[in-house]
């Protein structure tokens, strides 16, 4: 077990050491972390990690326990308007995953009770899946319009998964256009919205991901390994 234990550690260091050592100048790379244990989110920041992407709320109060505030927490899941609740609004320095104006609103409200603004990104359904979320291409500048005026909230660019591929390069035409969506609504300059970032790759798209302009990506399995 412990011989086990170390392995995956050595492991996780190594994964990230070269993931850092080839992330382009002004990339940001989050560490998603579902499915793993506190225990794992502790060794990735150990090893350098400085973002950690959470699908739940429950694993990012148990990881955070442990690992504390050195790092930033994005929340990178499904939301719901009733889970959009305090307790996981304090602990969040970023959610990449509104994707419409009834939760940006409960999150504005929220945040409102506790005294912040929350940085958030856009999700786009790029690939228009109908069991996916994420506003659609051709929603995501009346969103931003229409969240840009919410005073605790701070829209600062889009997030998109995008459909998954056997062949990563299948997925440039989603990100291509979510980049195309992104630039449009930055050249807007709207009021309190500020499109800094662009969320889009996973570990078997990353790379195309970057080519097509992401300047954050999210890696799960190619930190920690498969998946259980
Ligand atoms: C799981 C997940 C990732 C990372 O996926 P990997 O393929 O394991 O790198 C990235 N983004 C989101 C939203 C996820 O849920």
């Amino acid at each position: 077990m412990d011989y086990n234990h170390g392995v995956a550690s050595e492991l996780i260091k190594q994964n990230i050491a070269r993931l850092l050592a080839d992330l382009p100048e002004g990339v940001e790379l989050v560490a998603a972390a579902k499915a793993r244990s506190p225990q794992e989110v502790l060794e990735a920041v150990q090893a350098g990690i400085r973002i950690i992407g959470e699908n739940y709320v429950k694993d990012a109060k148990e990881a955070r326990e442990l690992v504390g505030k050195r790092v930033k927490w994005h929340f990178i899941g499904t939301l719901q308007k009733h889970n959009v609740r305090k307790t996981a609004l304090e602990i969040f320095d970023m959610i990449e995953s509104v994707d419409s104006l009834e939760i940006a609103s409960e999150i504005d409200k929220k945040c409102a009770q506790i005294g912040k603004v929350m940085p958030v990104l856009i999700e786009v359904n790029s690939g228009r899946e109908p069991q996916k979320s994420g506003a659609l291409p051709e929603d995501a500048e009346q969103l931003v319009r229409e969240m840009s005026v919410l005073g605790n909230i701070k829209v600062m660019g889009l997030m998109t998964v995008g459909p998954l591929f056997g062949n990563p390069e299948d997925s440039r035409p989603y990100f291509a256009e979510t980049r195309r969506i992104f630039e449009r609504i930055k050249g807007l300059k709207l009021p309190n919205v500020e499109m800094n970032y662009l969320s889009m790759g996973m570990t078997s798209s990353y790379q195309i991901a970057l080519e097509e302009g992401a300047n954050i990506i999210r890696i799960g399995t190619r930190i920690f390994g498969e998946r259980d």
